[in-house]
């Protein structure tokens, strides 16, 4: 099943509208992520989670957007940041194209952390500004938080070894495209556990700090890498996955009688 919208033409994109399907918005950044792992981790991983929740549900997905709210490693080359307002408005400005051409059901999936806080404000936005005119629904989540207590289950760090660059994301690469993981180059490299964790139940409260740099040695890691294995990620991702595919039954039941 063809799911990518960039892979169809405007009126296979205007079929699956008829079908009433929902579109997925993967959204990435450009980032450190270590000295293990490519610049694009993020967008890899919410792309991929999306291409294959789609197929499960019956949906179709956009294209990622692959610069995302990643100013905490704006030191470190590679990383492209977009300040919030212009962030914001990107997202706001990809929504409003979908729902004003019919889609009814909007599914922003992040998959860098900063981002999910916007993807929640545009969300609002877009219900606050369209909904008299269009009949449609919007959610917003992180691919990790609906199987977040199963992936918290797996885990081989402790607590605060799942932030960035840690256990979770260097299995999900390790997982899907192993020949872009580098784990020798984290030999020596001190990836203390930090204070925060994707999946992890923590205090539900954001603190921001100082950012880090490079001049300071820090890796661009906060967690734990060196736990990290394809093994276990094939199976984090399975319960990713499955808590996705539960949240979109209790949204919207119709998907199963799809073609
Ligand atoms: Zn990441």
């Amino acid at each position: 099943m063809k799911v990518e919208m960039s892979h169809m033409t405007w009126d296979e994109v205007k079929d699956a509208i008829a079908e009433e399907k929902m579109v997925i918005v993967p959204t990435g950044a450009t980032e450190a992520h270590g000295p293990h792992m490519p610049t694009d981790t993020d967008t890899h991983q919410a792309e991929w989670m999306a291409i294959e929740l789609a197929k499960r549900v019956k949906a179709v997905v956009a294209p990622p957007l692959a610069y995302g709210i990643s100013k905490t490693f704006e030191h470190f080359p590679g990383t492209i940041s977009l300040s919030i307002p212009i962030y914001q408005e990107v997202v706001y400005e990809v929504g409003s194209a979908l729902i004003k051409q019919g889609f009814k059901h909007l599914l922003f999936l992040n998959g860098n952390r900063p981002n999910g806080t916007s993807n929640d404000a545009v969300a609002r936005r877009l219900i606050d500004d369209h909904d008299q005119e269009y009949d449609f629904m919007v959610t917003a989540v992180s691919y990790w938080e609906p199987g977040a207590q199963k992936i918290h289950e797996l885990r081989r760090s402790g607590v605060g070894g799942m932030g960035h660059g840690g256990e979770f994301e260097t299995s999900f690469q390790l997982a899907t495209r192993p020949d872009l993981v580098h784990m020798d180059r984290l030999e020596g490299v001190y990836a203390p556990l930090v204070g925060w964790d994707l999946v992890a139940p923590v205090i539900p409260s954001r603190t921001y700090r100082r950012r880090p740099t490079p001049d300071t040695n820090h890796a661009s890691i906060f967690g734990d890498p060196h736990e990290a294995s394809a093994e276990t990620g094939k199976e984090m991702l399975e319960a990713a996955l499955n808590g996705l595919e539960s949240m979109i039954k209790e949204l919207q039941p119709a998907y199963e009688e799809r073609k």
